[in-house]
């Protein structure tokens, strides 16, 4: 098959060309002739193929050579939506039309040849709790007595927290299991040791591509301005480390010691087709959050996601039903005035449908370790060493095609 094309129907064709940062085989690490990272380039996906965007951009004498001759995609996130637009459409060209095929070919690696790095410098990361579902099954779990499963807050402000944006990994980094003090209700004092409910949120991240300045917020409408794209991003999450630490400033070693993202990061206009109306608010909004005006751009995505367990399926949770969306995620994050850094990531909170096969944890999907799930390799309550997490994701595009999400996986291995 010649190198351009991609089997008919594939999710990662000439309509999705997600961007990450690669080394060909034997160019980086310690091993290769110019030290660790010396091979980095930014890649496109086609099909099962890697395009070394840089060379192809130089070959071609394109002006975009700068922005994509580079170890990390910050140069291009900097740039703003209209070259972010401008590169799309030349990389569009370059992959259809049939007088570039020649140049273009060298600059091809099979995608099972390369090696695949975080593709951007993560500046701050913050973690959002945006599935209504997802909150009120965790009110359930945790305040069973209370009057509502959602706190009083939830429906008013998309609640978040800061993370820790050092320990950000690309899919396929072994995740060593987490240790830290521990103490459940009946225990007489606090023990250490490696946490014994080691668990997963299937999420969808965020990266800001162009900055803000201090003091001025982003409004809903400014989105697309300066969030460049999405991918799958797996929260990893110590239940024990965290429910005992949690109170009262919320999440700290319980999550800040692994968080995988994709390799690929999907940009938001391979993203249109599958925009769509979050679900009917159920209480006014501050002006600032209100998404309910006439004109107001759809703010959700209707990606569907998929986690695998050893290869197993375990849950289908559905984008689409998050009760909060990244546009006012951002706008919440930046009203104080505090301002975006090229390489900030936010991500959604865990995606969780209405039905039980919707859930994106195992904290939900098995009640807080009541109801096993039953996996053909056995019976997991809270993830094992050598347990194998896999998150997956495509989106409705043009003409019924779809639009596949990098995938997002990584092993539990014990300390
Ligand atoms: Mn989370």
């Amino acid at each position: 098959m010649p190198p351009f094309d991609v089997p008919e129907g594939d999710p990662f064709g000439p309509h999705n060309l997600p961007y990450g940062v690669f080394s060909p085989a034997g160019a980086d690490g310690p091993a290769g002739p110019a030290g660790p990272g010396a091979g980095r380039r930014v890649g496109v996906r086609l099909g099962d193929r890697v395009l070394d965007a840089g060379a192809a951009a130089r070959a071609l004498g394109s002006p975009y050579a700068s922005l994509l001759a580079r170890p990390s995609l910050n140069p291009l996130l900097a740039a703003g939506r209209t070259t972010w637009s401008d590169v799309r459409r030349a990389l569009t060209a370059w992959l259809t039309v049939p007088s570039h095929r020649e140049t273009i070919e060298p600059f091809f690696h099979p995608l099972s040849s390369v090696a695949l790095h975080l593709p951007f410098e993560v500046a701050d990361y913050v973690d959002f709790y945006s599935s209504e579902h997802h909150a009120r099954n965790v009110g359930r779990i945790f305040r069973p007595d209370a009057a509502d499963s959602l706190t009083p807050n939830w429906k008013h402000l998309p609640i978040g927290y800061h993370g820790r944006a050092g320990t950000v990994v690309v899919s396929g980094t072994d995740v060593v299991r987490p240790s830290g003090q521990r103490k459940g209700p009946a225990d007489p004092a606090p023990v250490f040791g490696p946490s014994v409910r080691l668990d997963i949120e299937a999420e969808v991240g965020f990266v800001v591509g162009a900055p803000s300045r201090p003091g001025t917020p982003v409004p809903l409408a400014d989105f697309r301005e300066h969030v460049f794209g999405l991918c799958l991003l797996n929260d990893w999450s110590a239940r024990d480390i965290q429910a005992w630490e949690y109170v009262p400033l919320g999440p700290f070693l319980g999550k800040s010691f692994a968080t995988s993202v994709s390799a690929w990061i999907t940009p938001l206009e391979a993203l249109d087709e599958a925009r769509t109306a979050p679900p009917a608010r159920t209480h006014p909004l501050l002006p600032y959050l209100d998404d309910s005006a006439p004109g107001t751009e759809p703010g959700g995505y209707d990606l569907r996601i998929g986690v695998e367990i050893n290869g197993h399926a375990v849950s289908g949770p559905p984008f689409s039903a998050m009760y909060w969306t990244a546009a006012q995620q951002l706008a919440h994050l930046t009203v104080n005035g505090a301002s975006l850094r090229t390489g900030d990531l936010y991500a959604s909170g865990t995606v969780s449908g209405p039905d039980p096969d919707q859930r994106g944890s195992l904290l939900e999907l098995t009640w807080n370790g009541r109801d096993p799930l039953e996996l053909p390799d056995g019976k997991r309550t809270f993830l094992e060493d050598g347990d194998v997490v896999t998150l997956s994701a495509w989106a409705p595009g043009a003409g019924g095609t779809r639009v596949g999400l990098g995938e997002v996986t990584g092993r539990v291995v014990a300390r």
